[in-house]
């Protein structure tokens, strides 16, 4: 048995191939590019009973995922976050069954460590010992730190105004880390000059092949955690829509080991907020590709992207599953995030919570039906946005009694 059932790397726009033996970025047409595995191998080779003895994290799916040789693993314990049954929210919602696949609880508190812990253990494998990436925040924070873990050194550059937690993450990893007073199309352009001077490995959003490898384990998760069904809908918070692209070819490629039904697939549905929303105006239109959103502006920073590079892929999942996209506005997201909290006690990130308030919309639009089973993706920890909330709390003097409601 083979470690990795790796076979190549091809571009979903033009069809290229490439070998996975040099590290690659974009192909010559510019388009991201894409994993492919032996599945007619392994397919002979893997059973889903192989996985029962298997520790629960996310390189329970190794055949499955583009590392070769397991002595570059780098991990810190990421994966199989728990799926959470909402008795008390699908009841307020009116929705028959209502899951949170919670990221929140993952190393460096969002699920962006999947995509780092498989990108950077597959760079080290390629034998690169600097990469560099813009960011705005989470994405920074998660591979600067498996870097550290990894031995490798990282170039970080963030929007001042990014949170500053993560840039204290970055920091406190020794990472070569920069500020922009601009955006993260800025943060681009400067990363972009340095990985052409020097030859920093690019590890920018699809601009390796290796991210959406990691993310993709959130699908296989959720099938398996379902007892290896899919659910009817499942809704994710889309920035560059890495995770959605991910989860719709994590549970293509189930189908095509047989593990789930041929004709089983969730409705993907792809949220973003009403301060930058390419994708959903591009759906709404019924196009291909989406526009650059200008003056983007949202608390849910990790679903600020104006212009995903990937948005085509994005967009066919969305058509493929019969899905939908849909925006929320700030308002409505921290409302949400407040009543998940006080009902379910679980302290949801602003892009989570982004999410949760699609469900509650497409239920009271009849989209998302009574029966329906709905999983809902909460990206990351509430914690790691402690300037978010703003609540008023009485302040008493030592010696002061307390007015309870009983
Ligand atoms: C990055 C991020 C997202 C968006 O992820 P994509 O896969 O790029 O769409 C959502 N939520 C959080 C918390 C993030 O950090
Ligand atoms: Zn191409």
């Amino acid at each position: 048995m083979d470690y990795s059932y790796l076979s190549h790397l091809y571009c979903p726009k033009c069809q290229q191939t490439y070998s996975p033996a040099e590290p690659e970025h974009l192909c010559i047409c510019g388009s991201p590019l894409l994993v492919a595995y032996d599945m007619e191998r392994l397919s002979h080779s893997w059973s889903r009973d192989q996985l029962q003895t298997r520790e629960p994290d996310l390189w329970r799916y190794h055949e499955l995922l583009p590392l070769q040789d397991p002595t570059y693993k780098t991990s810190l314990g990421e994966g199989m976050t728990p799926l959470i049954p909402l008795p008390t929210l699908q009841a307020n919602m009116n929705i028959h069954k209502l899951y949170m696949k919670d990221e929140g609880v993952i190393p460096t508190g969002s699920f962006k460590a999947r995509g780092a812990a498989v990108g950077v253990s597959k760079a080290k494998e390629l034998g690169v010992e600097e990469l560099a990436m813009p960011t705005n925040g989470n994405a920074g924070a998660a591979w600067s730190l498996y870097a550290a873990r990894a031995s490798l050194k990282s170039t970080i550059v963030m929007p001042v105004d990014a949170p500053k937690i993560t840039r204290n993450e970055c920091a406190l990893s020794g990472a070569n880390l920069f500020l922009v007073d601009g955006l993260i199309s800025d943060a681009g352009q400067i990363v972009a000059k340095a990985v052409k001077q020097s030859g920093l490995y690019d590890v920018s959003t699809l601009k390796e092949p290796y991210r959406i490898e990691g993310k993709k384990t959130m699908g296989l998760e959720i099938a398996e955690q379902l007892g290896w069904r899919v659910p009817d809908v499942i809704l994710y918070p889309t920035g560059g829509g890495v995770g959605l692209i991910g989860i719709y070819k994590a549970l293509k490629e189930l189908q095509q080991l047989g593990w789930i039904a041929k004709d089983q697939m969730p409705k993907l549905v792809a949220v973003q907020s009403e301060g930058c929303k390419p994708i959903v105006e591009a759906w709404e239109k019924g196009l291909k590709e989406s526009t650059f959103w200008p003056n983007s502006e949202t608390v849910a920073f990790g679903i600020n992207v104006p212009k995903a590079i990937g948005d085509f892929l994005v967009l066919e999942a969305l058509y493929e599953t019969e899905g939908c996209a849909v925006s929320i506005d700030d308002t409505s997201l921290l409302e949400e995030q407040k009543h998940i909290t006080q009902t379910e006690g679980v302290f949801v990130c602003p892009e989570g919570a982004a999410a949760f308030s699609a469900a509650r919309k497409l239920r009271s639009e009849g989209w998302i039906t009574e029966e329906d089973e709905v999983v809902v993706l909460n990206t990351g920890a509430g914690i790691k946005y402690p300037d978010t909330v703003k609540m008023e709390v009485p302040v008493l003097n030592p010696g002061d009694t307390i007015k309870t409601k009983v």
